[in-house]
């Protein structure tokens, strides 16, 4: 087993580099080495997998999917940071050969040189959900994965109906994935240490819930109900449906009550609404 990055390697790499992190760009370093192989024991990274890291930083958690992953996609906005990252691996003498290193942001990718079979990130905090909704939906062979994200951002993506925290990310991430909670991360294995709390979330993609234009139209309909979260149903879709009346119709046919609001409602009832709405 190589050794992974310490605390001291952290701050003297990113001095030599001139990187001072920054909010902007999420920069919170794992500084522990044990959280690191944690995380990707818990993402189940085995040999055979292609492993996706979103925002590698100085290489913390990548490190440790080298000593597991088959080869290592890692997509880092930052100059600096990507080419850097595989120096570090060198000098802890993995075989760089297995790291791709794209340095980009990766709201803009729409594809990757292989195809990912797990990702494993630390997510830039101020991206996280369209982040992770982006490559749920672009990258059908991510077969699951474990993020970290901000606590309250993690609450929210694994709440179920009728939970004051469950909303469009909740939703829009089961049409790809079943999503659970795993475990807190306490802030102190950070560098910067940060002022909120993180957590992970594992998630394990599913059977389709439909095709592409099935999925947008229950997205929209997803919008629309949450843009508006207090609001019936029958008003929250007006717009959509010509008006209250045709949206009450519409949801009655797709056996659900008018009256209801978008927050008791869970995937399949969207789809259901979706599915009559395009008939
Ligand atoms: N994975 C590292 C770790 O755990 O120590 C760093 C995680 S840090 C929370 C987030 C990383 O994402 C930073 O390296 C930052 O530069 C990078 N980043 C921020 N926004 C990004 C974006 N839009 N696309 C790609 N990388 C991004």
């Amino acid at each position: 087993m190589n050794n992974l990055l310490g605390a001291a390697e952290i701050r003297e790499i990113a001095e030599r580099i001139g990187v001072r992190p920054t909010k902007k760009l999420g920069q919170n370093f794992v500084v522990d080495a044990n959280t690191c192989r944690k995380i990707v024991k818990n993402a189940d990274v085995g040999i055979d997998d292609v492993a996706l890291e979103i925002g590698p930083g100085l290489g913390s958690l990548t490190l440790a999917m080298l000593e597991s992953a088959k080869e290592v996609i890692a997509i880092e906005i930052d100059d600096r940071l990507a080419a850097e990252l595989p120096l570090t691996a060198i000098r802890h003498g993995f075989d760089a050969s297995k790291l791709t290193i794209i340095n980009q942001d990766a709201m803009g990718i729409s594809e990757l040189p292989t195809d990912p079979t797990v990702l494993v990130a630390n997510l830039p905090y101020n991206v996280s959900v369209p982040v992770l909704l982006r490559f749920l939906e672009l990258f059908p062979t991510l077969r699951s994965g474990v993020v970290m994200v901000q606590s309250e951002v993690a609450d929210r993506l694994v709440a179920r109906p009728n939970n004051k925290v469950y909303g469009s990310p909740s939703v829009k991430a089961t049409w790809w994935a079943d999503l659970t909670s795993a475990g807190t991360v306490s802030r102190s294995i950070f560098w910067p240490v940060p002022n909120v709390d993180s957590s992970l979330v594992r998630f394990v993609r599913h059977q389709s819930a439909g095709d592409e234009e099935l999925r947008k139209t229950t997205f929209k309909i997803i919008d629309a109900a949450f843009s508006q979260r207090r609001k019936m149903m029958r008003a929250a879709l007006s717009d959509l449906c010509g008006g209250s009346a045709g949206a009450s119709a519409i949801i009655e046919a797709s056996g659900i009550d008018p009256t209801i609001r978008g927050e008791a409602l869970e995937l399949a009832d969207f789809i259901k609404i979706a599915i009559t709405l395009s008939k």
